[in-house]
């Protein structure tokens, strides 16, 4: 037998030439078993993915990397990436087990922009990263492929993985920005600052004018009277360096709904007021409950890994391979 596969090696080796026999030729048999290929839980999981006009199947491996190159600067430290690829992936169980999206019932995700992600395709990336394209491609999909199938877990379900742009040192608790208070979105500290994240302080002047319109919008029966500085007064901070509530024009709001209504990048904001007009001054980008993204940028560049970064934000949390 071994014979036979010697002869054939040779007959094949002065068929192809030597360099393929060198290059190819297995090695001699000494019991050791070949090596098994590496199992990709990620691959073995089919979505059923809207794309905008008919419902596709991807594996997680296919999909996945879509949204992390939708959602973090590719340029980001490669243990940031893996934060965001593992956020996402347990975002994406966190969906499943508790119902698609409502506007695509037969649909496990949606990778439409005009509705419901940032899902961004290879082709779209590499257009936008120009001659970067296939250095973060390739981060992207190492990102996603050293940490594959693992998931956060809190009490052996995949958590709801929020996570923001920046924060104003601190983050914010799921409660202070949504209904519920979970026990593992709760306020830590961040350490971007305005050094690291472009756009960290933001600036929107309005016209008294202008101002007072778009509250009414909102809240009709507001009442406004001459003096511009006395329409907003009392603000309250909560313990995450947010507004919690303010009262404008003689009503009182909460911080997040301020933001809503005057398009503010986030609730970390201070207003002036003068005779004409009326000014916020605005701190990080985004709602601030969980993994800050320019933060695990930060934690990286200190040299944490990616559990670090998410143990860091998700208290609590265990890191598990998971198969839904
Ligand atoms: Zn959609």
């Amino acid at each position: 037998m071994r014979y036979c596969v010697a002869a054939t090696l040779l007959v094949l080796a002065l068929l192809f030439g030597l360099p393929w026999l060198t290059a190819e030729a297995p090695e001699v048999p000494g019991g050791e078993d070949p090596e098994e290929p590496p199992v990709s839980v990620d691959g073995d999981v089919v979505l059923k993915v809207w794309d905008g006009s008919a419902v596709q199947e991807m594996t997680v491996a296919e999909y996945l990397p879509g949204m992390v190159r939708g959602e973090m600067p590719a340029s980001f430290e490669i243990e940031a990436l893996k934060a965001q690829a593992v956020a996402e992936r347990t975002y994406l169980y966190y969906k499943l087990e508790t119902g698609g999206k409502a506007n695509h019932p037969d649909a496990d995700v949606c990778m439409s922009p005009d509705c419901c992600t940032a899902y961004s395709s290879a082709e779209q990336s590499a257009e936008r990263w120009g001659d970067k394209a296939e250095e973060y491609e390739q981060r992207i999909q190492t990102a996603v492929q050293e940490t594959d199938g693992l998931v956060m877990l809190y009490n052996d379900e995949p958590i709801l993985a929020a996570f923001h742009s920046s924060s104003d040192g601190i983050t914010a608790n799921s409660g202070d920005v949504w209904v519920k208070d979970l026990p593992y979105l709760t306020s830590v500290a961040s350490p971007e600052t305005g050094d690291t994240v472009p756009n960290y302080y933001s600036v929107k002047t309005l016209t008294a004018q202008e101002f007072q319109e778009t509250f009414t919008k909102a809240y009709p029966q507001a009442q406004f009277s001459d003096d511009p500085q006395q329409w907003i007064t009392g603000a309250v901070h909560n313990d995450s360096a947010r507004v919690e509530t303010v009262n404008i024009g003689g009503i009182t709001v909460e911080g997040t709904e301020v933001r809503t209504i005057f398009g503010l990048r986030s609730a970390s904001f201070t207003t002036e007021a003068d005779a004409e007009s009326v000014t916020f001054r605005v701190t990080g980008f985004g709602h601030g409950v969980g993994m800050s993204q320019y933060g695990a940028n930060e934690l990286a560049r200190q040299g944490k890994t990616w559990k670090e970064i998410l143990e860091w934000y998700y208290t609590g949390v265990s890191i598990e391979t998971y198969r839904p």
